[in-house]
């Protein structure tokens, strides 16, 4: 295995596993899909670095599929959550480094938690966060949080702007940071001031939640 990139392994190729096992192969790491469902396995087979069917409820399966050798795993398996459960107890017991679990709701994120999951994820409900985020504040394009309220947005720089220089942008009275802009897709940081900005121009801004709020409706 190259040690360069990091090996994965997905367990429960449903949407979701399918897409991060995917992506994560796309990114040029090591990937073994899991799944009991032979169709799925083999639908993955030719994007991802190794496959095998097996139920992962059985501790002894795992052991054999050498699922101990990967860096993280990850149990896709939403719908049943004793055979996620079951399957995140035997991932602890193989001895895998760390593991991240999708859960399907609270009483379920609680227990894998419990169990000594690293990361437990909700999926619907941090994008369901993520998407109100954004329909609150209808210049942000896409945001990062960073916890303790601040964030770093993509916002659309109005049209009226194009041609003004980016000191025009008039961030008295707001408690933010400009970081830079995004011409398609290049970067250029907020420091080269004499810039002058274009249609379609996005501004990487960071600072609190009702702060960009503000000055999204400002502009
Ligand atoms: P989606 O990601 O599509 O929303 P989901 O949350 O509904 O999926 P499920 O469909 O329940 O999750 O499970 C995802 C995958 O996990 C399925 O392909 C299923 O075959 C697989 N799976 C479920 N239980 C096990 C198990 N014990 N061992 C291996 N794979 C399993």
């Amino acid at each position: 295995m190259a040690k360069e990139n990091r090996s994965f392994a997905v367990i429960g190729l449903g949407a979701f596993g399918q897409t991060v096992a995917a992506e994560l192969a796309r990114f040029g790491n090591h990937v073994i899909g899991v799944d009991m469902d032979e169709r799925r396995v083999n639908s993955m087979a030719s994007v991802l670095t190794a496959t095998v069917i097996l139920d992962s409820t059985d501790e002894g399966a795992l052991r054999e599929a050498g699922i101990e050798r990967y860096d993280v795993a990850l149990v896709a398996i939403g719908e049943d959550i004793q055979a996620s459960i079951l399957t995140t107890m035997n991932l602890k017991l193989c001895g895998v480094n760390t593991i991240w679990v999708k859960a399907s709701n609270r009483t379920h994120h609680r227990i894998l938690m419990k169990l000594g999951a690293d990361r437990v994820i909700l999926p619907e409900q941090e994008m369901g966060r993520h998407i109100a985020q954004m329909l609150n504040n209808p210049v942000m394009l896409d945001y990062v949080s960073l916890g303790n309220g601040y964030s770093v947005v993509n916002m659309a720089v109005p049209e009226r702007m194009a041609g003004q220089p980016l000191k025009a942008l008039d961030f008295t009275g707001h408690d933010l940071t400009l970081l830079g802009v995004m011409r398609g897709t290049e970067f250029r940081p907020a420091h080269s001031r004499d810039y002058t900005l274009e249609k379609d121009d996005k501004i990487i801004v960071l600072g609190k939640r009702p702060e960009l709020r503000s000055f999204g409706d400002q502009i």
